[in-house]
């Protein structure tokens, strides 16, 4: 076919694309303009919930008002943070800054929000300033729970243990530590029981850390302990890799919480129910809740552990006015912790507010979706994806029946696919 004829527009199409894409997008175009602003967004966290909503805020939303607060310079992603553990890429590859979010006329404040002040419709922040909102969305992300582990708090204070569940300099120490092992070395994994950020994430460390031993440190050992029965996502496809790939090398013990963190001489030492296993180096990956700030402000009112929202706004169900968004919210049924889902989320929030700023309704059949990649060697890759729409009766986020799915088996073409979708997802939320 005619290269002309095949990319000619067709004046239907693209006139009912416009009107598919309904209000917003006329919103978007008027965004360019001048006019009063509609309402002041104040939005805590710069992860993949926080820019996505950003970012989105302005594309769809005219003259909001938009101020992201982010503790940290830079954007360093969890995606791809595995593939640099195992030695595949450098920090850069999961590196990001925010210049892109700053040319949409987001003011990004480098900064540590302190306290929420839900009722005076304003946040502290830690050098004593105040930023007053009409709304505001918290994507602060997970922190961790240690009290329940004796020694833990300790050898992560330390740096001895290392989480590395956050990325950042802890993903470059796990790298160094792994470097500085001794071929023949144990390296131990604690995997928290469900629910945790990134169901499938510490299987695929597993597997990373094992491509890295298998070909440079032969001798050395994978002890992936986990507190749950038995692999959380993808589990044939990550049995099928650690037999193919990692037989000899990598270990898998089911049922294993780690109960206690202690040391012996130069090794970090997991003590388990019946017995303890001594390691060079020990990567735990403790349990879960809501981000600090998500606690302190009151709204982890579910399990006093994650928060509650209303899924058409992804307002709180604790604090009205407030939005929360990701890993910090009480999953809907099958809803994954993941980057995708809280970029999800984050456009469903950006179109809800922008529709309570102005007064009109919000749309009552959102849907999202997520596709989660896990690399298992260096160049092969197994995917997991799922489609959730709202139910308006049980007021919460559904499976779609047949809609999702998992590899047939791992392959390189998802090895290309999922450096693009980091890629791409990281320009979408970053503009950049
Ligand atoms: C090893 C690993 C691999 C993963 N792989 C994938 C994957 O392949 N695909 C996928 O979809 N997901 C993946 N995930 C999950 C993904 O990283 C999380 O689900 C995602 O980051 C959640 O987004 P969020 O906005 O809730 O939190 P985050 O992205 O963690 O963002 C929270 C932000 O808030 C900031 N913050 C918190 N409190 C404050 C405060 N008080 N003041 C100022 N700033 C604050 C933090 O600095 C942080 O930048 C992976 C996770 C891990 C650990």
């Amino acid at each position: 076919m005619h290269k002309h004829t095949r990319f000619a527009p067709d004046r239907r199409r693209l006139l009912g694309a416009g009107l598919a894409l309904g209000s917003l997008s006329l919103a978007g175009c008027a965004s360019m303009g001048s006019g009063p602003s509609i309402g002041r967004v104040v939005i805590v966290g710069g992860g993949f919930g926080g820019a996505t909503a950003a970012r989105y805020l302005k594309m769809w939303g005219g003259n909001v008002d938009v101020t992201l607060v982010e503790r940290n310079a830079q954007f360093v992603s969890c995606p791809i943070s595995n593939y640099v553990i195992g030695g595949h890429a450098g920090m850069e590859r999961i590196t990001r800054g925010y210049d892109g979010l700053k040319a949409l006329g987001v003011k990004v404040v480098q900064g540590e929000v302190t306290a929420v002040d839900a009722a005076g419709k304003k946040v502290r922040l830690a050098g004593g300033g105040e930023l007053a909102y009409d709304r505001l969305i918290l994507s602060p992300g997970v922190d961790f729970m240690t009290e329940g582990t004796p020694g833990l708090q300790a050898a992560l204070d330390s740096g001895r243990v290392l989480h590395s569940w956050k990325a950042g300099p802890q993903t470059a120490a796990l790298r160094k530590q792994l470097e500085a092992m001794p071929d023949g070395g144990v390296f131990a994994m604690a995997i928290p029981k469900v629910p945790y950020r990134c169901p499938p994430g510490p299987y695929e460390r597993a597997c990373m850390v094992a491509s890295y031993l298998k070909q440079f440190k032969p001798k050395s050992k994978v002890l992936v302990l986990d507190a749950n029965p038995e692999i959380q996502s993808k589990k044939a496809l990550f049995e099928r890799a650690f037999q193919q790939h990692y037989a000899g090398i990598l270990e898998y013990r089911a049922n294993n919480e780690l109960k206690e963190v202690a040391a012996h001489g130069s090794h970090a030492v997991a003590k388990l129910e019946f017995d303890d296993v001594k390691a060079d180096v020990l990567n735990v990956i403790p349990p879960q809740r809501g981000g600090d700030l998500a606690r302190s402000a009151g709204l982890l009112n579910m399990n006093a552990r994650w928060a509650g929202v209303n899924w058409l706004t992804m307002e709180s169900t604790a604090a009205p006015g407030v939005h929360v968004l990701g890993d910090a919210t009480m999953s809907a049924p099958a809803m994954p912790k993941s980057g995708h889902m809280a970029n999800q989320h984050a456009k469903v929030a950006a179109a809800a507010i922008i529709q309570l700023l102005k007064g009109e309704p919000v749309n009552a059949t959102p849907v999202v979706m997520n596709t989660c990649y896990s690399f298992v060697t260096r160049t092969d890759v197994v995917h997991v994806a799922s489609v959730h729409q709202y139910d308006a009766t049980d007021k919460t986020f559904k499976t779609v029946p047949g809609s999702g799915g998992v590899s047939a088996a791992a392959n390189q073409i998802e090895g290309r696919y999922a450096l693009s979708w980091a890629d791409n997802i990281w320009a979408d939320m970053l503009a950049a």
